[in-house]
């Protein structure tokens, strides 16, 4: 059975809409998209098609064809969806060889092509096929059973090549995944090593004393005592921020231990920390606001939220310069907000990456390998600051600096 629709063509296009069906048990249906400027080869593939459609052999399709004369009307047709495949004569009015495959291909790189070539250029067809076009007919010499075949090879071809590839992009993040995960691993459990060793420094040093029957200074043990207790909190937490990484990495949430904190003393003491670890950038806190921002927070969280964009502003400003943290207090209908900034004057993010820096594992094109990092820390940071009812933002211009902005609201 034929069936057959018209309608207006579209610009300056001739050309009309046909649907040939074949008549299946299983019918599936094949929207083609025919783009040719000849009238006459343009009724070769329809006579093509209609010939299929009465072949009984053909069953289990239906051809939807769609009939276009102009690249620039088809590269629009395309735009709008719904096409499985196309069928491409190379030389149209508004474009010639090779250019024509190019910029239709570049329009939808998942819509299989199919090149229709005439017997004079059927070099060209080939150089398509191997730039990814799936096949290529020869004009006039394409019977109905060759043409159907084409299409449904191309359609399912192309089919298993986005899959395969789709399948490639899934190993690669579950690989980049498993890498972080181990840089993660190594990095903290050469982390908890250092305090270890300071422990059992003490606990030796005092074994030795009381073995050799020396004396023992009562300040002294308080002052070793301490040091060990010291050392103990600093891996506990250690410990705590690991779990964290782990439930960060499932994406499941964190409890929080809320408790009163002032903001502005959070940061100025994350800001001392970092800048010991560094001599050629100058961190700075200045903040407007007096008696300081205090809500209830996950103190402890929270503050690895500040260490995590001041480690990163210094990270990533392998040139040095100023790290700026700005504090401030915002009133909004919902109440007011405590509001953190963290600029560096360091290698930017480039536009394409900043909307997936917070996506856990992501890291941006431009870190390169001599930039260390897990992709994790934003994301727990955006973890934490959601978990508070708050919000965590990103700008940046690359080779200028980035700013990180966190909102977090404030008790009344
Ligand atoms: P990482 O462990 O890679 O530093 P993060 O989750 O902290 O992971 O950051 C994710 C990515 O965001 C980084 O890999 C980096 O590409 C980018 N990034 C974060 N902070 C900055 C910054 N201050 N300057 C430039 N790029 C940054």
């Amino acid at each position: 059975m034929v069936s057959g629709r018209t309608r207006e063509p579209p610009g300056e296009c001739l050309a009309g809409d046909h649907r040939m069906t074949v008549s299946t048990i299983a019918q599936r249906v094949v929207r083609v998209l025919l783009i040719e400027d000849s009238v006459a080869d343009a009724d070769l593939i329809r006579d093509a098609f209609e010939d299929a459609a009465l072949d009984p052999a053909l069953g289990g399709a239906v051809f939807e064809l769609e009939h276009l004369d102009r690249l620039r009307a088809g590269m629009e047709r395309l735009l709008a969806g719904d096409v499985d495949v196309v069928l491409l004569d190379l030389s149209l009015p508004d474009s010639h060889g090779m250019e024509t495959f190019v910029k239709l291909e570049r329009t939808s790189p998942s819509t299989p092509i199919v090149v229709l070539s005439g017997l004079d250029d059927e070099q060209m067809a080939v150089r398509a096929v191997r730039e990814g076009a799936q096949d290529y007919l020869v004009k006039g010499r394409v019977d109905g059973i060759t043409l159907t075949r084409s299409i449904r090879y191309a359609v399912e071809r192309k089919r298993s090549e986005d899959e395969r590839a789709r399948m490639a992009r899934a190993q690669a993040e579950a690989e980049a995944s498993l890498r972080s995960r181990d840089e993660t691993l190594a990095s903290i459990s050469h982390d908890l090593r250092t305090p270890l060793t300071s422990i059992r420094g003490v606990a030796q040093l005092l074994q030795r004393r009381i073995s050799r029957g020396g004396p023992l200074d009562p300040d002294e043990l308080v002052e070793r005592l301490g040091r060990i207790e010291e050392q103990t909190t600093l891996m506990a937490r250690m410990i705590d921020d690991l779990l964290d990484v782990a439930r960060i990495e499932a994406g499941r949430p964190l409890e929080l231990h809320l408790e009163s904190c002032d903001l502005v003393a959070l940061a100025e003491k994350a800001a001392s920390d970092v800048q010991r670890t560094t001599d050629h950038h100058q961190i700075r806190v200045i903040t407007a606001v007096t008696g300081g921002l205090t809500g209830a927070f996950d103190c402890v969280r929270i503050e690895r939220v500040a260490l995590n964009l001041l480690t990163n502003a210094v990270k990533y400003s392998p040139d040095g310069g100023e790290v700026l943290v700005t504090l401030d207090r915002e009133s909004g209908p919902t109440g007011a907000w405590a509001v953190m900034t963290v600029r560096d004057q360091g290698i930017g993010i480039p536009p394409d990456d900043v909307p997936h820096i917070f996506e856990r594992f992501y890291r941006a094109s431009n870190v390169g390998d001599g930039i260390r990092g897990t992709g994790l820390g934003l994301a727990g940071a955006q973890q934490i600051v959601r978990q508070h009812g708050g919000e965590i933002d990103a700008s940046s211009l690359p080779g200028l600096g980035t700013t990180i902005t966190v909102r977090l609201p404030l008790d009344g």
